[in-house]
């Protein structure tokens, strides 16, 4: 087989898709990265990476690698001490230790902050959402909403949970599941006192606690935008329960006021905290959805996907940024192999798309992990609690 020079054409500048580009950049690869954004999100949340670091680190950059601090919370937390201190799961009645992962290393990252970061030194085309794909003979053609298009050989499906790219090839069959869980997500700020309090109690990097009224609720950092003014620092809050009411089932807007009420019985660090909320926080509307890949028809190699458009999952176990960047490394090892000639494209493909429906496991397992949570006498049963937060077996 001869050398082939290819194009690749990246749908979705989150984690997967930057990781991708940069990888594909490093090894002198022709790529195009598009995304539908043209101002970041106003969500921002943290991501625990901690396998699949080692991996990051042969896809960026050296320089953005070694940089990575920036992206974090606290851009003054050392990775290795986070490894030790680990993610702590506590029992939310008693605030006591329930169960504990340790890692290595842990490199606690701020995804709007990773986002701006692996940006660098990409040619991103903001603004430009992909409505279509066509194939013609062996090459592959992406159309956008202002209505240009673009000629590559491959085309990677790295849009997230909802993808355009995955119902594309499947249908009705990429359709999401949305879990029958309320579910809060909101940032919040507290005054320096309280601030300073709550980061010298929490867990650095995860902690979480599953309550005897099964019910979710996990404190993270998300910025310290100056460290000396701990007023300025930015927590927030994931929180998770059965649905239970009709307000629960409609998701009406007086959130504060439902998760108030379902904080009797609650310890600290949560039940200060909750307490001490703004009246006038902002908490969106949110809803929990997961999808679980199943096989599709890669046109012979020349369409596929990767991170949460391949298989999106619940964040009660930590996996789904570890699992972009695994798939994002999978497929530019595999781009290298058919650009120097190695392998054929569809043989390629067809072994890169096996392995993402195998990692796709993790789907099941997460969800699993998400109803431990809210069953407070099996949690001891839980994925967390066998297997920490190491990745399932085909990964
Ligand atoms: C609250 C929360 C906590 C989490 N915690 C963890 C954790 O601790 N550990 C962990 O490993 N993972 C965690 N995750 C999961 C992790 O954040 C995701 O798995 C990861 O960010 C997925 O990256 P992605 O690039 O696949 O998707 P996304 O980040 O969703 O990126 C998709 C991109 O595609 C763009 N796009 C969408 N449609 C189109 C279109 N039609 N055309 C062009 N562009 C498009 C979007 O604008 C977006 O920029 C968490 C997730 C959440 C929500």
């Amino acid at each position: 087989m001869s050398e082939k020079p290819l194009h690749v054409i990246v749908v979705g500048a989150g984690l997967a898709g930057l990781v991708i580009a940069h990888g594909l950049n490093k090894r002198n690869i022709s790529y195009s990265l598009y995304d539908r954004e043209s101002t970041p999100r106003d969500r921002s949340w943290g991501i625990t990476l901690s396998w699949a670091l080692p991996l990051l680190e042969q896809l960026l950059p050296a320089d953005l690698f070694s940089e990575i601090k920036v992206c974090q919370p606290d851009p003054t937390l050392d990775s290795k001490d986070a490894g030790k201190a680990g993610i702590l799961i506590r029992d939310g009645s008693t605030g006591l230790p329930k169960a504990q992962a340790t890692f290595p290393v842990i490199r606690r990252v701020n995804i709007q902050k990773t986002k701006k970061h692996l940006a660098q030194g990409l040619d991103v085309q903001y603004g430009k959402k992909l409505l279509d794909i066509s194939v013609e003979g062996d090459m592959v053609i992406a159309y956008f909403d202002d209505g240009s298009k673009e000629t590559g050989n491959v085309i990677i499906g790295a849009d997230g949970g909802n993808s355009q790219v995955r119902k594309w090839l499947l249908g009705d069959a990429a359709a999401q599941e949305v879990l029958p869980y309320a579910f809060m997500n909101f940032a919040f700020s507290l005054p320096a006192d309280k601030a300073k309090w709550a980061d010298s109690v929490m867990n650095p990097n995860v902690d979480v606690a599953t309550h005897p009224k099964n019910m979710y609720l996990g404190l993270f950092l998300l910025d310290k935008p100056d460290i000396n003014k701990p007023e300025t620092w930015i927590f927030y809050f994931l929180v998770t329960w059965n649905i239970e009411t009709k307000e629960d089932e409609e998701n009406t807007p007086n959130r504060l006021e439902r998760l108030r009420a379902h904080m009797d019985g609650w310890a600290d660090p949560y039940k200060s905290i909750v307490e001490w909320l703004a009246d006038d926080v902002v908490i969106k509307p949110d809803q929990l959805r997961i999808w679980q890949p199943t096989p599709w028809d890669n046109k012979e190699g020349k369409v596929t996907l990767a991170g949460d458009a391949a298989h999106s999952m619940t964040f009660h176990r930590g996996q789904g940024g570890n699992l972009a960047i695994k798939d994002a490394f999978e497929f530019v090892q595999k781009i290298t192999a058919i650009s120097k000639g190695e392998v054929s494209q569809s043989d390629a493909l067809e072994e890169y798309d096996k392995g993402v429906v195998l990692r796709g496991e993790e789907v099941a397992i997460s969800k699993a992990q998400a109803a431990a949570f809210h069953d407070y006498v099996n949690f001891d049963n839980s994925p967390f609690v066998k297997m920490g937060i190491k990745p399932a077996g085909s990964t």
